[in-house]
Order: C-alpha cells, then sequence, then structure tokens
C-alpha cells in the first residue's frame, strides 16, 4: 500500500527523525543503484525508530530496514513505501566488553577495540556497512565471523525489546535467526574481547585492508561477494570429487570456483561487469541498472546450476522485488 499523506503527517510529529519523500535509494547503496522509495526516515533514537515503526504498521505501508547499503540490491522501480534507517552508532566499554549500537560503522567498531587493545575484530578490518547488519548477517572475513565474540543482541521484536544471548541467535555461516525473522529491529549488541597488544592489532589489520582495497577498490560500486560460498561437506559427493583441495578454505568451497568453470569472469549486461579477476564480485561501471545486475545473477546462477547441479544463494539482500 502507498505512504497516506496522513501517516507522513504523524511521522512528522516525532522528534529525532529526519524523513525525506521520493528519495532515490541510489543514494543510498553502493551499487549506486535503486530508484525512488515513498518515505526514506532516519531514526536517530530507539524511542523514535520505535515510534516510527509503530505508525508505519499501523498504517499499512510496506516497510524496509537498511544499515549502510553495502549489501543490497534495490529494483529500478524503488520502494513503495518507507525505508528506515537506525543511525544511533554509539560505542563503549567496561573493560573487555565492548557495547556497540547497530547503526555504528562496523569499521569504527573494529578501530574501537584495536585502539583499545581488544582482540577479535581486527580481521572485520574493511568490511563495509554497519554494526546491526553485520549481526544479521553474521558478517566476517579471513577466517573469522562477528558471531565468534558476540555475548547479547538488543533487539525489537515488534512489541518489546528482547535480548539473545549468542546461542540464542543461531548463528551459522552469514546466517541468523534476525535473517529469518525480517521484522525484528536489532539495536545494540555486546561483544567480549580479549586484551593484546594494540600494535599487534593494528598491523594485522594494515595486512588485511592493503589486500582488501586491491580486490575492492573503495570507489568500486559492488556489494563484496554476490553468493555465499558452499560448504564442501553439504554438497553432492559428485560434485564434492571434482572441487580440488586447494580451493577449500575452512571446510568452504568459494562459490567463485564454480562461477570460473562456467566462464563468469569478464561478462558484461550493460553497465554491470563480473571482475576479470574474481568471479564472485559483480560491479556497476556507472550507468548498470538493477534490471542488469538481476539478469546477470540469473545467468549466473542457471550457469552453475546446468553444469553442477548447485544453486548458488545471494548473500546480497533484495528490496523492492516481488
Ligand atoms: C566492497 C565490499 C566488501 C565486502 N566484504 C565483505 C566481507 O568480507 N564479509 C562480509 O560478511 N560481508 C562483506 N560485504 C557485504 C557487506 O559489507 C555486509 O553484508 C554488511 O554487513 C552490510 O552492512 P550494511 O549496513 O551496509 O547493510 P545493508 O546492506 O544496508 O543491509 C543488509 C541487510 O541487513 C538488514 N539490516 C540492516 N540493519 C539492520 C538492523 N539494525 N536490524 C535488523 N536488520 C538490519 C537489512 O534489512 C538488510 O536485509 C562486503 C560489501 C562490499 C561492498
Amino acid at each position: 500500500m502507498p505512504v497516506q499523506h496522513s501517516t507522513l503527517q504523524r511521522l512528522a510529529q516525532i522528534p529525532n527523525l529526519s524523513i525525506s519523500e521520493h528519495t532515490l535509494l541510489s543514494r543510498y547503496t553502493r551499487f549506486g543503484i535503486g530508484g525512488p522509495a515513498d518515505l526514506y526516515i532516519e531514526a536517530a533514537d530507539e524511542p523514535s525508530f520505535i515510534a516510527a515503526l509503530h505508525i508505519v504498521r499501523a498504517s499499512g505501508a510496506e516497510l524496509a530496514v537498511i544499515g549502510g547499503g553495502t549489501n543490497l540490491i534495490v529494483s529500478d522501480a524503488g520502494f513503495r513505501g518507507v525505508v528506515l534507517r537506525f543511525t544511533s552508532g554509539g560505542i563503549s566499554n567496561d573493560g573487555r566488553i565492548v557495547t556497540a549500537q547497530a547503526g555504528a560503522e562496523l569499521q569504527a567498531l573494529v578501530d574501537y577495540a584495536i585502539r583499545h587493545g581488544l582482540r577479535g575484530l581486527e580481521t572485520m578490518t574493511g568490511i563495509p556497512g554497519s554494526v546491526g547488519a553485520a549481526i544479521y548477517g553474521n558478517a566476517g572475513a579471513y577466517g573469522h565471523s562477528i558471531n565468534e565474540v558476540v555475548r547479547q543482541v538488543r533487539f525489537f521484536d515488534g512489541s518489546a525489546i528482547r535480548t539473545f544471548e549468542n546461542a540464542e541467535c543461531e548463528f551459522h555461516y552469514r546466517e541468523s535467526v534476525f535473517k529469518r525473522h525480517k521484522a525484528w529491529m536489532i539495536f545494540s549488541t555486546d561483544l567480549e574481547l580479549t586484551p593484546a597488544p594494540a600494535d599487534e592489532l593494528q598491523s594485522i589489520a594494515n595486512g588485511i585492508l592493503k589486500v582488501r582495497l586491491e580486490k575492492y577498490p573503495a570507489s568500486m560500486k559492488c556489494a563484496g561477494s554476490i553468493f555465499k560460498n558452499l560448504i564442501l561437506a553439504e554438497l553432492p559427493e559428485a560434485v564434492q570429487r571434482q572441487v580440488p583441495q586447494r580451493v577449500v578454505r575452512e571446510g568452504k568451497v568459494p562459490s567463485a570456483y564454480f562461477l570460473e568453470q562456467v566462464g563468469a569472469k569478464g561478462i558484461t549486461n550493460g553497465g554491470i561487469h563480473v571482475a576479470e579477476y574474481h568471479a564472485n564480485l559483480i560491479y556497476n561501471t556507472g550507468q548498470g541498472t538493477a534490471r542488469e545486475l538481476c539478469e546477470i545473477i540469473a545467468d549466473l546462477k542457471s550457469r552453475v546450476q546446468q553444469r553442477f547441479g548447485l544453486t548458488l544463494e545471494e548473500e546480497v539482500q533484495y528490496i523492492g522485488f516481488p
């Protein structure tokens, strides 16, 4: 249902909301793709976020929550409804327990932990986006994921604020309970880190950042990896036998391996390209569209399906599609 004028009027009365109408979502996605949202709202604190959520839900309008837009494909037609973003980004610590609000940038949290001589997040340096989305998608890199250090997650379930301990978050590779409950909004997390020399952590982070920036230049309009990697033990035996041992890392087969076998590198469709050097990296050269992007994704999935009988699963999240 489109957003009614009366809904906008009610939202305008809530403090600490920044509201804009017919805002192009391409401004808020790293792909630089996405048509307009009826309303785009940034909420600077929990009470204003909850108040906005109640009004939007009561109005019957569609709702989507975003973070930094680094893992999103938004349709060219945009989103008929309200896009809500929680921007509160405080970070504090009590000894080795660090509390971060969901709107904080993950990189700010990584830098904070390193500065305070706390180990556990340094391998996540260079992963763009917010803390909230990192919990939602159990972000990680270089053999570690954020779930390893999460103690608790505070979230709003639509009627009350609740706290889940690590086990209740049901973390798996790029998965959490929050991905299966799209109406739950993460507000903050407590992370348990380990004391370590700050200079040692900084040097690990610097090494990782250097490699990452070569793979993902800062100006590249992309979402990192499009597809999730695959867990070797879960693949059909016939496929397992075709996978060379050298490509397996921590029990996972990079989806880039299968994509390479089907000739993905360097494919183009209008303004959307698959990187020549990485088959799981798709980017927008500037004028690409969501339609072109989705066509390439569908083409790659179908090639891998036909050749290996495998269904690749997107890591990226969609907004504004049926
Ligand atoms: C260059 C590049 C490199 C990348 N490298 C990595 C990598 O190494 N490892 C990795 O894991 N990821 C990587 N990514 C993907 C991306 O950085 C992560 O998925 C990141 O966690 C997304 O954060 P975001 O704030 O931009 O979320 P968005 O893209 O805005 O949203 C992603 C999802 O999170 C949900 N969400 C956001 N905030 C909340 C909240 N508060 N409560 C509930 N749900 C919420 C949204 O609804 C959406 O479904 C990379 C992306 C890029 C562009």
